[in-house]
């Protein structure tokens, strides 16, 4: 059973300023986004965390990052 990620709508990876290209947003939302995959570095650091402190770049595949930011805030 495949859901979509909670925060799928309006998740800041995706918008203009980060931009990703397009050929890589696919390959991510089809990956994590509209999987629900919670092995997502960005969901891991929002679940963890909150909105403030998740950078608007972080990768879903950044795990190294997730949890350095998880180890320094939590
Ligand atoms: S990148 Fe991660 S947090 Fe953002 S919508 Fe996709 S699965 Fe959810």
């Amino acid at each position: 059973m495949s859901t979509v990620c909670q925060y799928s709508d309006n998740c800041p990876l995706f918008n203009s300023e980060t931009s990703v290209p397009p050929a890589l947003e696919k390959v991510l939302r089809s990956r994590y986004c509209h999987t629900g995959d919670v092995s997502c570095a960005r969901y891991q650091v929002r679940e963890a965390l909150g909105s403030k402190l998740l950078p608007n770049d972080l990768l879903p595949t950044d795990h190294a990052t997730a949890e350095r930011l998880i180890s320094r805030h939590s």
